[in-house]
C-alpha cells in the first residue's frame, strides 16, 4: 500500500455495535425501542417514496419548523443531522479539529471520543463519581468541548438541571454539549432538561429520534444550538445527509405524541420490572434514568454467554468501557420473558451462592 493513515488515527478504538438477536424481543444491545416506531412513521415513508429520485431538503424545513415549535427556540437555532452521530462529527471538525480538547465521563459516549480523535484533539476523562458525571472535576479543565450525556450512557444517571447551571456557569469549557438521546426516559424530563440554557451561546443540546421514537434505522438527530454555531455546523456538513424518507419518518413520529407517551410509560414500567428481577436474581443494577439498565456480573463473558444461549444479546461492559459489566436495553414484555427464563428458568440459577454488589 502506497498511502498510511494519520498516525494521529492509531490511538482509536475501532467501535463495536451491539449484536443482533436471532429473536425479535432478545435484541437488548443496542437500547433500541421495543415498541418500534409509530404507525404513522410507515405511512409518511410510504408517501414520500414516490419522490425519492428529488435531492432531499438540505435543511429539512418541515422537520426543523416542527421541532423548533416543540422547543420554543427559531428554526435556525437547530440543525437536522444524520442521526446526532453526524453532529458530533461535525462540532469535532468545526470546534476542535487541529489541537482542540474535550473534556467528557470516564467512560464516555463512544462517538464523542472517536470524533475528537478523528480530528487529532485531546481528550480528557474524568471519571464518574456513583456512576454520574463528576461536574466539579469536570469544570475545573479548560477545553473548548465539554460533553455532558445526560442521562449518561452507559450507566442511566442524570444530573440535574441545578447541577448543569452551576457547571455550565463554572465550567472553564468554552462550549457545554448535553447529550440528551435519553431525556424522555427520566422521572421527570422537563426538569431535566438543558433545552432552556440552548438558547444562550454557551449550551447545545442534542437530540435524536433513535430511541423514544424507535427510528434508529432511519438515522434522524438533532442539535439546538446558538444560531451562529449552526450557521458554521451547516456551512461544513454534507447537504444531503438527511434523506427524505428520514425527514418524511422523523415528522411523522415528531407529530404522533401519544406513541412517544405509550413508549414512555412501557419504559419506565418495565425499566423497574427489569430492575426488581435483577434484584431477585441476587444482582445490584445501577438505578437507570434511560431506557437499559447496567449491571455487575460475576463474569461478563459468561454471562453474555448464558444469554444468548436463550437467545438475548446484551452489551458487553468490555465494549464500552466499564469491564465486568454489562449493559441490557429494557425490553418488550416478551422479552422480559425471555430475561427470566434466562435468568431462573434453568436447574443452576445463574446466579445464587453470592451477592454481586456494584460498588
Ligand atoms: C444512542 C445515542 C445517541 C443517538 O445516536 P444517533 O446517531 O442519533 O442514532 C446519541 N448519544 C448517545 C449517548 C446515545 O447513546
Amino acid at each position: 500500500m502506497t498511502i498510511a493513515a494519520r498516525t494521529w488515527l492509531d490511538k482509536i478504538e475501532p467501535y463495536r455495535p451491539g449484536k443482533k438477536s436471532s429473536v425479535s424481543a432478545g435484541s437488548l444491545a443496542s437500547n433500541e425501542s421495543p415498541i418500534g416506531a409509530s404507525p404513522a412513521v410507515a405511512r409518511a415513508v410510504l408517501l414520500a417514496v414516490a419522490n425519492v429520485h428529488r435531492y432531499p431538503d438540505p435543511l429539512c424545513a418541515d422537520l426543523r419548523r416542527e421541532l423548533a415549535k416543540q422547543h420554543g427556540v427559531d428554526p435556525d437555532q437547530i440543525l437536522i443531522g444524520n442521526g446526532s452521530d453526524e453532529l458530533i462529527y461535525l462540532l469535532a471538525w468545526a470546534y476542535l479539529a487541529g489541537g482542540g480538547r474535550v473534556v467528557c465521563a470516564d467512560p464516555a459516549y463512544r462517538i464523542d471520543e472517536i470524533s475528537t480523535y478523528v480530528v487529532n484533539a485531546q481528550m480528557i476523562k474524568v471519571p464518574l463519581v456513583n456512576w454520574a458525571h463528576d461536574l466539579d472535576k469536570m469544570a475545573e479543565v479548560d477545553a473548548d468541548i465539554a460533553y455532558v450525556v445526560n442521562p449518561h450512557n452507559p450507566t442511566g444517571t442524570t444530573r440535574s438541571l441545578t447541577d448543569i447551571k452551576r457547571f455550565v456557569a463554572a465550567c472553564k469549557s468554552k462550549l457545554v454539549v448535553v447529550d440528551e438521546a435519553y431525556i424522555d426516559f427520566a422521572d421527570d424530563p422537563q426538569q431535566t432538561t438543558a433545552m432552556g440554557l440552548a438558547r444562550a451561546g454557551k449550551v447545545a443540546v442534542l437530540r435524536t429520534f433513535s430511541k423514544i421514537y424507535g427510528l434508529a434505522g432511519l438515522r434522524v438527530g438533532y442539535l439546538v444550538a446558538d444560531a451562529s454555531i449552526i450557521a458554521t455546523l451547516q456551512k461544513i456538513r454534507a447537504p444531503f445527509s438527511v434523506g427524505s424518507l428520514s425527514q418524511a419518518g422523523a415528522l411523522a413520529a415528531a407529530l404522533d405524541v401519544g406513541h412517544r407517551d405509550t413508549v414512555r410509560s412501557h419504559t419506565l414500567r418495565l425499566r423497574a420490572e427489569v430492575e426488581a428481577l435483577l434484584r431477585r436474581a441476587g444482582f445490584d443494577p445501577v438505578p437507570s434514568q434511560a431506557n437499559f439498565v447496567l449491571v455487575q456480573v460475576p463474569d461478563e463473558s459468561a454471562f453474555v454467554a448464558r444469554l444468548a444461549a436463550a437467545d438475548i444479546s446484551v452489551r458487553p461492559g468490555s465494549a464500552l468501557g466499564l469491564p465486568g459489566k454489562v449493559r441490557i436495553s429494557v425490553p418488550s414484555a416478551s422479552g422480559l420473558q425471555l430475561l427470566e427464563k434466562a435468568l431462573f428458568g434453568s436447574e443452576t440459577p445463574i446466579h445464587t451462592s453470592e451477592l454481586h454488589r456494584t460498588p
